[in-house]
C-alpha cells in the first residue's frame, strides 16, 4: 500500500533538510524529492562558512544539527573599515553572548544528512515522474528553483554586476573570534572584503568572502595561491605578515531577489510554499541569507503547529494558514532586503559627496552607542 505523504519537500539544501527534520518531529509524514542515501559525503573542502545568528542556532539545535568542536567558531568582535581611514568596531564586552557563530557549511550539511537518514517518517528517492499526492509542497530549491519557474511565479532580480570570491587563509596568529571587513573603492569598482574567523576560537584560519566586479572575480579564479595572498595582503594593509592561502576557491555571482508570491494552490487539496533562497536572496555582505531561510522554516513550523494544536480542522493546504506564513515572512525579509541593498548602493555610489557621507556615517555609528547596540543586536539575534 502506498504511504500517505503530508508534506513533500523539493530541495536538499540546509533549508529543505532543516524543514524536513522539524516537520518530521511534529508527527507528519515527509517525502524528500531526493535520495540522500545515494549521495556521497559532501566535499569536506567546501569554501563556504556561514555566519549564523542566535535564532538560527536555536532552530538547528532543536533538530540536533548544531555543529560542534572546531566546526563552529564564536564571533566575538568585528571591525569594519571604510575608505579614507573611517572605521567602526563592535566588541560586545557588556554582553556575554557572541555576535554570531561561524559554521562550516560542509559540516552542517553532513549533520543534516546523517540525521535525515535516521528518521523513519522521512521518505526519500522520489523521482520526477512519480506522482506524489501531498497536501503541501515546500519548495526549497535555491535561487534557481525550477519548480518556481514552472509555476510562473514572478521573481524580481536585482543583479549587482558583482561576484563573491571565497577562499580560506591562514594568518599566522590566532583570530580570537574577530571578524574584519573592508569597504574599498577601487579603480575597477567598489569592493567589500570580509575575513571571518573559523575552525575554532584558537585557530589562525579565516574564511575570505570578497565581493568584487564579476570580471575581476573570474580573473582571480585563475590566479595562484601566492598571487591571491599578495592581493589580500594589499587589501588588508599588511595586517597579517604571514598570510597564506590554504583553501579551495569558489565564485558566486551576486544579486538580490524576491518572489512576488510565496504561496499558491494547485487545487483546494494541494498547495505549495516557497522557503529560503527560492523565495529571496540578499547580498552576502551582512551574512543574512541562510538566517532568513531558517527563519522561514521556523515560521512554517509555527504555522503548522497552530493547526495541530488549536485549529485541527484546517487542512495542511489551508489558505488562511499559508497566508499567515507568507505575511509574516514577507515583512521580516523586506527590512533585511532593504538594509542590505541600501548598504550595497551606498558603497557602490561613485559620487564624492556620497563617499564623504558614508565615511562620516561610519564615524557617526562608531560614536553613538545606541546605534552600535542596534547593529550588534541585528548581527546577534
Ligand atoms: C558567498 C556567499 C556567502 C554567504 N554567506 C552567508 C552567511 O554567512 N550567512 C548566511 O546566513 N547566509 C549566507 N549566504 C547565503 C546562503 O548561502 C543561502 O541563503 C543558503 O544557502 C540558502 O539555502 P537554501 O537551502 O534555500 O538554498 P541552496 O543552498 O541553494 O540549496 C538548494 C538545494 O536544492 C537543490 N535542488 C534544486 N532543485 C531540486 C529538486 N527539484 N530536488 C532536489 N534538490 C533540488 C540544489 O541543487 C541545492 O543543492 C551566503 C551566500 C553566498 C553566495
Amino acid at each position: 500500500m502506498e504511504k500517505k505523504i503530508d508534506v513533500l519537500i523539493k530541495g536538499q539544501g540546509v533549508v529543505g533538510l532543516a524543514a524536513a527534520l522539524h516537520l518530521s518531529q511534529r508527527r507528519l509524514e515527509i517525502a524528500l524529492s531526493t535520495d540522500l542515501t545515494q549521495q556521497g559525503t559532501p566535499p569536506k573542502q567546501d569554501a563556504r562558512y556561514y555566519a549564523l545568528n542566535k535564532s538560527s542556532k536555536e532552530i538547528l539545535e532543536a533538530i540536533d544539527c548544531w555543529p560542534t568542536g572546531s566546526d563552529v567558531t564564536e564571533l566575538r568582535e568585528m571591525q569594519i573599515f571604510g575608505d579614507h581611514e573611517s572605521e567602526l568596531s563592535f566588541a560586545p564586552d557588556r554582553m556575554k553572548m557572541p555576535l554570531a557563530w561561524i559554521v562550516k557549511a560542509s559540516s552542517l550539511n553532513i549533520k543534516l544528512v546523517e540525521k535525515i537518514k535516521l528518521q523513519p517518517n522521512i521518505t526519500q528517492a522520489l523521482h520526477e515522474g512519480q506522482n506524489i499526492q501531498a497536501p503541501l509542497t515546500l519548495i526549497c530549491e535555491g535561487k534557481h528553483s525550477a519548480m518556481r519557474k514552472k509555476l510562473g511565479v514572478e521573481f524580481d532580480v536585482k543583479p549587482y554586476e558583482q561576484s563573491a570570491y571565497a577562499t580560506l587563509i591562514e594568518t599566522g596568529s590566532p583570530h580570537h573570534g574577530k571578524a574584519l571587513q573592508w569597504f574599498i573603492d577601487n579603480e575597477s569598482g567598489p569592493e567589500i572584503l570580509g575575513l571571518l574567523p573559523c575552525e575554532g576560537n584558537g585557530s589562525n584560519k579565516m574564511s575570505v568572502i570578497w565581493s568584487m566586479p564579476s570580471q575581476k572575480a573570474s580573473e582571480y579564479q585563475k590566479k595562484t595561491d601566492i598571487e591571491i595572498a599578495v592581493a589580500i595582503d594589499e587589501m588588508t594593509k599588511h595586517q597579517f605578515p604571514n598570510l597564506k592561502v590554504i583553501g579551495p576557491s569558489a565564485v558566486w555571482p551576486l544579486s538580490a531577489s524576491k518572489a512576488k508570491q510565496w504561496i499558491g494552490h494547485w487545487n483546494t487539496d494541494s498547495a505549495w510554499a516557497l522557503l529560503g533562497d527560492s523565495a529571496h536572496t540578499v547580498h552576502p555582505l551582512a551574512g543574512m541569507g541562510l538566517n532568513l531561510g531558517l527563519g522561514d522554516v521556523a515560521e512554517m513550523v509555527k504555522t503548522l503547529e497552530l493547526r495541530h494544536e488549536k485549529e485541527y480542522w484546517r487542512k495542511l493546504s489551508d489558505r488562511y494558514l499559508l497566508r499567515k506564513y507568507e505575511r509574516a515572512r514577507k515583512t521580516d525579509i523586506l527590512s533585511a532586503w532593504l538594509f542590505c541593498d541600501a548598504i550595497q548602493r551606498l558603497f557602490s555610489h561613485p559620487s564624492s559627496l556620497v563617499k564623504n557621507l558614508r565615511n562620516k556615517g561610519l564615524h557617526g555609528v562608531q560614536k553613538f552607542s545606541f546605534i552600535k547596540s542596534f547593529f550588534m543586536l541585528q548581527a546577534g539575534s
